[in-house]
């Protein structure tokens, strides 16, 4: 099925379910994507090899004055400000040499052009145990991280990590976080490789919500497939599910949107 890359590196404001008015920063090399994870659902497409540190990542200064452009040009044509700065685009974001910069100046120019745009940076949280990415991400207003599932076997089927990364490893970097999280859960059911891909079953949501209790996230966001996906099979889940999902979260005491 067709998936799609961003060919820049600031994209937008686009229109989005979670974050509004959305101007998107894409670290990552517009040739293709660059990620620890390969979840079946995603809309860059299949992640085909081991991170390489000699991709073409733009430069921070690349990423500042583009930045910085962007904003001018939007209070210049007066443009409605983004609701949000959103990293995102071709893969994970927090895989860049100076993402710990980049942070520091995104908040600079925010604060200096649209101080009530909120930033909100999406990681699968693989590196989160570095403690100077850690300090980053709590840095911004939507430190949005992901947990899918609850099991290690649906972890490997739906997430695919391509280094020894174990589901435990993931919910160990969440917990460090003591709290100053979004955990954004997507999920997914089909029938691919001979296999029954299924996150909404109760023998995944019940060790799901227990990491979710031991993470004790601001908030979790709950919400299901809206685009194509690279892999054939994968259908959304309906929305009435969802609502089951998130009222669950509720009763455990988390605050859950659905999306
Ligand atoms: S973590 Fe995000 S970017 Fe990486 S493969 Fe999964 S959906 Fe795609």
């Amino acid at each position: 099925m067709s998936t799609f890359l961003f060919d820049r590196i600031i994209f937008g404001p686009v229109s989005s379910r979670r974050f509004g008015r959305s101007l998107g920063i894409n670290l990552l090399p517009t040739t293709h994507k660059v990620c620890t994870f390969n979840c079946i659902y995603c809309e860059c497409g299949l992640t085909f090899d081991e991170i390489d540190k000699n991709r073409e990542w733009p430069t921070r200064d690349e990423v500042k004055n583009k930045l910085k452009l962007r904003l001018e040009n939007i209070l210049r044509n007066n443009e409605p400000l983004p609701d949000n700065i959103t990293f995102a685009g071709n893969g994970e974001p927090t895989l860049h040499p100076a993402f710990v910069g980049i942070i520091d100046d995104v908040l600079e120019l925010r604060n200096q052009y649209c101080p009530r745009t909120r930033i909100t940076v999406l990681s699968n949280a693989t590196i989160a145990d570095n403690p100077l990415i850690r300090e980053a991400l709590m840095k911004v207003d939507n430190n949005v991280l992901k947990l899918d599932v609850g099991t290690e076997e649906l972890f490997r089927m739906i997430n695919r990590p391509l280094k020894a990364t174990k589901l435990e490893d993931i919910i160990h970097n969440l917990i460090q976080f003591k709290g100053q999280l979004i955990i954004q859960s997507m999920f997914v059911r089909g029938y691919i490789n001979g296999h029954i891909i299924d996150n909404t079953v109760v023998a995944e949501t019940t060790p799901w919500l227990e990491a979710l209790l031991r993470i004790k996230p601001k908030e979790v966001m709950v919400y299901s497939i809206a685009r194509d996906t690279p892999v054939d099979g994968l259908k959304p889940v309906p929305h009435t599910q969802l609502f089951r999902i998130a009222n669950m979260l509720r009763m455990a005491g988390l605050k859950a949107e659905v999306y």
